[in-house]
């Protein structure tokens, strides 16, 4: 019998890590930068390839094929407002436990001012972003939903929002104008759909292998030759560490968990294991858009979700619900604002609340955005945007984690639109 995939890919997680500790243990780090790091970045690079090909022709076979634009308004009614409600509720569990366990204050004086000395070169590598995010208006995030032009907005990933805004449009469009040519071109679209959708399935045929490759490469990027920095940095941010995963475990297993068992048809163990996959690629990645793909497909044909419902919900979620994000956006300013000795008041951490909600949708669905979009609610609150040279050791773990995070929930959300979906066919 062959083996599942999402056990194939633990396994190439489990010795990627092992190779990874290996390497960085023996001096190996370059010969792993030079030999093993690229095909995890061959993998990836082919997941993005394909990323907005696949979002655009599914979105717009899905819009296309739901007949009754009143059908799309109500789901993504409802899709929107349970994103809001489930990054709100991750971002109080993150609050609460940032303020029972106050990682910060636990942190040393001595270590807090030998990482802000030890990070500032690559805070100042930042600053430019740090400027250009600082300079925005509020509302410019929903200016930006709109490209101004498509070809530039398909030419970059961190634009797919754009590409969902276009793929909407034109699939509502190829509703509105029936006659012969836009069918042809409906049915054209569901070509290109069926072939990008044929690609995932090659492209997973070797994420063993790419998982393999990407982890030891992380390991190897993070740790380099000298394994007792990396450790020595654990050992001084672990509780930070720990606490940041502690919320978002919290925010599977109370939110998450609870959408999966009561509303909606299946066990915790069926959907977490339809899911795996996408979550073990999520972590290997930490790259939202670069599993979305994989997402949509653990979606489609594990969790049952109908392929029009999938293909909105998904591309949707990976780049406005990020909640894994915004829960260690609460956390981190609130640590950053305990190690500086800065005590935050209820009003200030209920500001928190609010940009880190604004913030998180604003995150690009990358690896490290998270951090970037990080200053927008240190400033709200007036912690030095300076500050993320604290936390900037351990970055690279706990975008890992944030981004599985973000896709269970994008994927728990479909599922659960799925079957309102369908109970309302049902009914009526
Ligand atoms: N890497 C995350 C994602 O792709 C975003 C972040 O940096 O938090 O979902």
């Amino acid at each position: 019998m062959k083996m599942k995939l999402h056990w194939q890919i633990l396994i190439g997680l489990g010795l990627g890590a092992l190779f990874g500790i290996f390497s960085a243990a023996n001096g190996l780090g370059s010969f792993t930068r030079d030999w093993v790091a690229p095909f995890g970045a061959l993998f990836v690079n082919l997941l993005k390839l394909i990323a907005m090909p696949l979002v655009f022709a599914s979105l717009v076979t899905g819009v296309a094929s739901l007949a009754d634009v009143s059908k799309l308004s109500r789901m993504g009614g409802r899709t929107i407002a349970i994103y809001l409600l489930t990054t709100l509720l991750s971002i109080t569990i993150g609050i609460v436990v940032v303020n029972v366990f106050q990682p910060g204050n636990s942190l040393p004086p001595e270590v807090t001012a030998d990482l802000q000395a030890s990070y500032v070169q690559e805070v100042e590598g930042r600053e430019g972003t740090i400027e250009k995010i600082r300079d925005r208006g509020p509302l410019q995030p929903l200016v930006d939903i709109v490209p101004q032009n498509i070809v530039s907005a398909f030419g970059q990933n961190i634009r797919m929002l754009q590409v969902v805004f276009f793929a909407l449009f034109f699939g509502v469009c190829l509703v509105l104008a029936p006659n012969e040519h836009t069918r042809a071109v409906k049915s054209v679209i569901q070509g290109v759909s069926d072939v990008t959708i044929k690609m995932v399935d090659l492209i997973m045929l070797v994420a063993p292998i790419g998982v393999f490759a990407l982890i030891a490469g992380t390991i190897t990027a993070v740790a380099g030759d000298d394994v007792t920095k990396a450790l020595s940095l654990l050992s001084s941010l672990g509780f930070y560490t720990a606490v940041v995963i502690l919320g978002l475990l919290l925010h599977v297993i109370l939110v998450y968990s609870v959408i999966v068992h009561f509303f909606t048809r299946f066990s915790l163990k069926e959907f977490f294991t339809g899911i795996a996959p996408a979550q073990l690629l999520a972590f290997s990645t930490s790259s939202s858009a670069a599993t979305l793909p994989v997402t949509l497909e653990c979606a489609e044909e594990n969790l049952g979700v109908r392929s029009e419902v999938a293909s909105f919900v998904l591309p949707l979620g990976a780049t406005i619900n990020l909640d894994g994000t915004a829960l260690y956006q609460a956390v981190a300013t609130v640590f950053i604002a305990q190690a500086l000795g800065m005590p935050l008041d209820l009003v200030a951490q209920l500001t928190i609340v609010l940009t880190a909600l604004l913030a998180s949708i604003g995150t690009a669905p990358v690896p490290a955005a998270g951090i970037v979009m990080l200053v927008i609610v240190l400033e709200s609150v007036g912690v030095p945007s300076s500050g993320i040279a604290l936390i900037l050791g351990v970055d690279r773990i706990l975008d890992m984690v944030r981004t599985a995070t973000n896709v269970t929930g994008d994927a728990a959300v479909a599922v659960l639109i799925n079957e309102a979906e369908e109970r309302r066919e049902a009914a009526g």
